[in-house]
């Protein structure tokens, strides 16, 4: 096998065969001087504040993990052209066991995580590959954009780049277009044209992990009207660009007391930023789509990018699925009502939801569609319609556990350190404990569930399964334009075949 030995932090490989960077890495490439806001003050270094070290580290352990020898088969792949091994999520998916391949190794970095990291680096790479995958697209332009996005593509497989996108203008006034609104640099867009690329000024939401990424994409999902050209665009932008302004929310990581009293926050709080771009600089050759109205719908729907990066967002779904199904089982063992069958149906009900969506995810392989050029489409229907239940069905599921677990989840000591006051850690140890879970280990698996489904990381969480894909009304829309209504119109319509002459529905099976 080949030894991974690094030369620089420009990743490259002595023996030339493979493109992947470590931990130490990443951290490294996050001190360049971004500016991140918090808290009124800007941060001097992400990778050590209190707000962002235990998600960078969980980041950071991600790209160690696909470094690994170990998982070298799962988490990485070949460019056929050029013999480059880079990471999985950086293929371009030709076959239906090339979207297995492609699941096995997202699949493998969201357990690191248990789902609950929504925009790891797989999930832009997703992006960037499918615009990759489809270069002709991009060409109706009269630019090079098609040579762009290839590029583009195999810079970041080649630099295991990770990269965030804004591609949603800030909630503003959503009954005025983009050009309407009171100051045309409200919503990103084309300030100015300047020798070798254009300016972007105004501001995107809600950039999710944008405080720890290498990169944003910046560019508008939300459909744009004539008038709107100059936010019409679609660009890469290195995080530390000048004029690249990042203001996230509230810290849940900050905030948490400690590791035991909120074990999720403090390791995967990717946090959501608004990100403003002050004058930022693009060079051409980081233009995707300029000033197209077309195109800038184009690059989700006639490529199969949208997709790809759903379905990473589909595996880490499936993923978290089943931590929350086990986190509710092991809370029910603990409390001495697993056996019991009501308790059993609703453990049940986690886990029909849980196999449901890994279900959707499999049959969008199976159904995986090959294009003219070779390229393989994840089932478009099977992924809107895990898209399109998420939103209700994981409020629905997080009730379903709040009711297993009971009034435990909130009897519980203040914070760690009651352990440590002789004072009362005896009567704690005394009320708080369960057959064969003395306190602490009591206590720690409730924490957990609480801050799964009831703290503010985990209120957080409902929001964004609610709205990561768009607004509800809007996946669901998508969900009736990919559904195929025709078969299920006929199916409708044979039933309504009736002999008019005696209104005798006709007997099945006979001719
Ligand atoms: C936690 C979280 C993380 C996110 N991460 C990212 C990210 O990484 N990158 C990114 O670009 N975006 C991200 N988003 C933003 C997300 O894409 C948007 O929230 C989503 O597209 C919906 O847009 P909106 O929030 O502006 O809601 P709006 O469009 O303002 O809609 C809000 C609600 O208003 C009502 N409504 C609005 N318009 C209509 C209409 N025409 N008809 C009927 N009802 C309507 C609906 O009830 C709708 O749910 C994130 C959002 C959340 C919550």
């Amino acid at each position: 096998m080949t030894k991974v030995i690094y030369t620089s932090h420009q990743n490259q490989l002595l023996d030339g065969a493979a493109f992947m960077r470590n931990g130490s890495q990443y951290v490294d490439a996050l001190r360049d001087g971004r500016q991140v806001f918090i808290e009124g003050e800007r941060v001097e270094d992400v990778t050590t504040h209190p707000a962002f070290r235990g998600a960078v580290r969980s980041i950071a352990h991600l790209y160690d993990v696909a470094c690994d020898e170990q998982h070298r088969d799962t988490m990485t792949t070949v460019f056929p052209d050029t013999g480059e091994r880079v990471n999985v999520s950086y293929l371009i998916p030709r076959s239906q066991e090339d979207l297995a391949r492609r699941r096995r190794g997202l699949r493998l970095w969201a357990e690191q995580t248990y789902g609950l990291m929504g925009r790891t680096p797989d999930h832009v790479a997703g992006f960037l590959s499918g615009f990759a995958a489809a270069p002709d697209v991009f060409a109706r332009a009269d630019k090079d954009f098609a040579d762009n996005v290839v590029r583009f593509h195999r810079f970041a497989a080649r630099e295991d780049i990770y990269a965030a996108y804004t591609i949603v203008p800030p909630q503003i006034d959503r009954s005025k277009p983009a050009h309407q609104q009171a100051d045309p640099h409200l919503y990103a867009g084309v300030k100015e044209e300047r020798d070798g690329g254009i300016v972007i000024k105004g501001a995107q939401m809600l950039g999710t992990g944008a405080a720890l990424a290498d990169w944003i994409h910046l560019s508008s999902i939300v459909p744009l009207r004539p008038g709107d050209e100059d936010y019409a665009i679609s660009v890469m932008v290195p995080a530390s660009a000048p004029g690249v302004k990042i203001f996230p929310r509230r810290s849940y990581a900050h905030a948490a007391t400690s590791d035991y009293d909120y074990p999720l926050a403090t390791r995967f709080d990717e946090t959501d930023s608004l990100v403003v771009y002050d004058d930022v600089f693009v060079p051409w050759e980081n233009v995707f789509v300029y000033r197209d109205l077309d195109l800038v719908q184009a690059q989700w729907w006639q490529t199969p990018a949208w997709l790809l990066g759903n379905n990473q967002a589909q595996v880490r779904l499936s993923t978290k699925l089943d931590f929350l199904t086990g986190v509710a089982k092991q809370v029910a063992a603990m409390n001495g009502v697993d056996k019991l069958p009501p308790v059993q149906g609703t453990l049940g009900e986690l886990a029909a939801h849980a196999t449901m969506v890994n279900g959707l995810l499999l049959a969008a392989e199976y159904n995986c569609r090959i294009d003219d050029d070779g390229v393989a489409w994840p089932g478009a229907a099977e992924t809107f319609a895990s898209t399109a239940l998420a939103p209700e069905m994981y409020g629905k599921l997080l009730t379903v556990v709040r009711d297993l677990c009971g009034g435990g989840l909130i009897q519980l000591p203040s914070s760690v350190e009651d352990f440590d006051n002789p004072e009362i850690a005896e009567q704690i140890e005394r009320y708080v404990q369960s057959p064969g879970h003395p306190a602490r280990d009591r206590v720690r698996l409730l924490k957990l569930a609480w801050d799964l489904v009831g703290s503010e990381f985990a209120s957080r969480h409902h929001q964004y399964e609610m709205f990561y894909a768009g607004a509800p009304f809007v996946v669901k829309m998508r969900m009736f334009q990919n559904y195929d209504f025709d078969h299920a119109t006929t199916l409708a319509d044979s039933a309504l075949e009736y002999d008019d002459a005696d209104d005798r529905a006709p007997a099945l099976g006979v001719s």
